[in-house]
């Protein structure tokens, strides 16, 4: 299967090798009685999350992963909530856990993040895991979606290595590892990473050979600011009205996709780009604590 067509990347056609790269080894981990175990916590009744929580533990069921769902009521205790996490972490049939973000105002969720078992942090953001990548020590877990979007990279055929990358954003959970990634040896690129304060970001954005966009404001990078055969990895997901679609909503990226898309060499669309790279590296961060735990 084309990972590109036409200049653009699929995603999901990368997180279907991804996920079938899983599968071998959740099947060689069975042979040794070990069943990779993904527990998801939900606290209150965010709509999105619920459908993001949904999709991973249907995920899990369709690979053959062992998963559990727990939904916590919105006005559930901080104490409620690490009690949950506590049990998870003595949990031997539970190998990856995630507290689905973001929860109720009242939850300290940094908090709650330094509570999971880094050995069980497959989503990356407990600061063992985010000092193991720093520090490139392999044996941490990367968050799932600048793992994914820097798998899109290397199976879109684009030379990351010394390559002028600027990414804009700098959130823990996209930004800031997408840049410590990119800065890696496994990347080599020269990175910039820019932010709600940088001087003329257009520029900045001119001189890249790669960008990648993580800002959620939608169709904020537009033609103007993309030198001609640049790649563009979209992270943004934003909903804009649009009477026509059912929903009386679309979603779109952080990259006004039409025009750019003729300027650059290769594209993530929003949807079908990093959203399906996310979930499958959630599965195969899940994977390998199952067979670091052996
Ligand atoms: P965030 O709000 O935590 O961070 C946004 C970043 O954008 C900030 O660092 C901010 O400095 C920067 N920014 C804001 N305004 C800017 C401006 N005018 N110029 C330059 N930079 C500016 O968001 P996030 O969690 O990093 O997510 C970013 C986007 O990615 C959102 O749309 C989110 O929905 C999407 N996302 C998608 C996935 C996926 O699986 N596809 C996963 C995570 C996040």
């Amino acid at each position: 299967m084309n990972v590109v067509n036409n200049g653009v990347i699929d995603g999901k056609a990368v997180a279907e090798k991804v996920l079938a790269e899983c599968v071998g080894e959740i099947n060689s981990l069975k042979e040794q009685g070990v069943v990779p175990g993904l527990a998801v916590v939900l606290v209150g009744e965010d709509p999105a999350s619920r459908v993001y929580v949904a999709s991973k533990v249907r995920k899990c069921a369709e690979l053959g992963l062992f998963s559990r769902k727990i939904e916590l009521p919105k006005d559930a205790t901080q104490e409620e909530v690490l009690a949950v996490v506590e049990e998870l972490n003595a949990d031997a049939q539970i190998h990856g856990i995630l507290v689905q973000s973001p929860p109720p105002k009242h939850i300290d969720e940094d908090a709650i993040v330094r509570a999971i078992d880094p050995a069980k942090d497959v989503d990356g953001f407990h600061p063992e895991n985010v000092a193991k990548l720093t520090l490139e020590d392999h044996s941490g877990f990367v968050a799932c979606t600048p793992a994914g979007c820097m798998r899109l990279l290397q199976e879109a055929g684009v030379e990351t290595s010394g390559a002028e990358a600027v990414v804009i954003g700098r959130s823990m959970i996209v930004g800031k590892p997408m840049a410590l990634l990119l800065m890696s040896k496994a990347g080599n690129a020269t990175v910039t990473v820019a932010h709600s304060r940088t001087k003329d970001l257009a520029a900045v954005c001119r001189r890249a050979d790669i960008i990648i966009a993580a800002i959620g404001m939608a169709e904020f990078v537009t033609a103007d600011m993309v030198k001609e055969g640049a790649a563009i990895i979209d992270v943004g997901i934003n909903r804009v009205e649009d009477a026509s679609a059912n929903r009386g909503y679309r979603l779109v990226g952080d990259v006004a996709y039409d025009e750019v898309k003729d300027k650059c060499s290769v594209i993530s669309p929003v949807p079908g780009g990093v959203g399906p790279m996310t979930i499958a590296m959630l599965i195969s961060n899940t994977v390998k604590a199952a067979k670091q735990s052996l």
